[in-house]
């Protein structure tokens, strides 16, 4: 199909984007084009404006600075893959790139567009949400930052303003282990289940523990009956905080794999990232 007809405008800065978001209530950014281009192709959206945004030099870069990763929301998927930088401060998190899709799309897909466009079953929400992450906007009236706990409302739902952009992505990565991992049923799909979780070992303990899980529930969850079982244990007496992760959440059925099948996928990667977590604290 063909997309509807829609007006075009490429600004440099981002106070323009902002502006022309104001000015059109139908208007859309248009980042890597990988989840927008699709919907408009199928016409299940039809903006009257599309803003793109790769004219925006302030948009991309990669910085570590006092412990936060900072990624600018038009840095590719396959840019942080790549990144030296992530791969020596975070490498999980360039591991977590690795996951989503094939190169062609990671190539073009950004994450700014992957946290706005906010797929229950997408991988760089869970991993904002595990990393207490958050990202900066800027509209007409100002900047502010938003955390991920306070950005994603539901599938595909997020808590900015119409006439905002996000400039940057925040992950704090200091002293955090960083887990991430899903299945997926061929190469390349999205996760069937993704999980993400970041804590702190200390004395062999897990603390301040932090589990995210999308691709299996509705929208993208955190787990925090199973959080609180983990905490102070160590990795190897963990039976209590498995049982309670397969409990709390509402697991998904459809054409790909009825909730059972997603429950146990979803513990099975819960105890692939205890038995990481006991490999880093010298106990596997
Ligand atoms: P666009 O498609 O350009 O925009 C998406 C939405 O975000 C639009 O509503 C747009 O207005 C808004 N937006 C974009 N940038 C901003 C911004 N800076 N501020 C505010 N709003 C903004 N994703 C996964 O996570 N995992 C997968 O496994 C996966 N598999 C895929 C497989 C295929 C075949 C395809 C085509 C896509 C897949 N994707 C997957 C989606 C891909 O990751 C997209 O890159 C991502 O969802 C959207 O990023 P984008 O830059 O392409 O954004």
């Amino acid at each position: 199909m063909k997309s509807p007809v829609f007006a075009y405008a490429a600004p440099n800065t981002v106070a323009e984007a902002c502006s022309l978001l104001a000015d059109d209530e139908d208007a859309k950014l248009l980042a890597g084009g990988q989840s927008l281009v699709p919907l408009l192709a199928l016409r299940l959206a039809a903006p009257t404006t599309l803003v793109d945004l790769r004219l925006v030099p302030a948009l991309t870069g990669i910085t570590h600075d006092q412990g936060v990763l900072r990624l600018g929301a038009m840095t590719t998927h396959r840019s942080i893959e790549r990144s030296p930088l992530v791969q020596d401060v975070a490498p999980a998190i360039a591991e977590a790139a690795a996951l989503i899709a094939h190169p062609q799309v990671r190539t073009r897909g950004t994450i700014g567009g992957a946290v706005a466009h906010a797929d229950a079953a997408a991988e760089w929400p869970a991993v904002l949400l595990a990393m207490d992450g958050h990202v900066e906007v800027t509209g007409t009236g100002g900047s502010r930052s938003i955390s991920a706990g306070d950005l994603f409302m539901g599938p595909f739902m997020t808590s900015l303003e119409p006439d905002e952009v996000i400039t940057s992505v925040s992950l704090p990565i200091d002293g955090r282990e960083i887990w991430v991992d899903e299945h997926q049923r061929r190469h390349g799909d999205y996760g069937l289940s993704i999980l993400a979780m970041t804590y702190q070992l200390s004395d062999g303990l897990i603390t301040d523990v932090r589990l995210a899980v999308a691709g299996a529930t509705g929208s993208v969850t955190r787990a925090p009956e199973a959080e609180a079982a983990l905490e102070g244990r160590a990795p190897a007496d963990s039976n209590d905080a498995i049982t309670a992760l397969a409990a709390e959440l509402s697991y998904t059925s459809d054409i790909h794999g009825s909730a059972d099948y997603r429950r146990d996928i979803t513990t099975t990667l819960f105890q692939r990232a205890l038995r990481a977590a006991g490999e880093r604290s010298g106990q596997a």
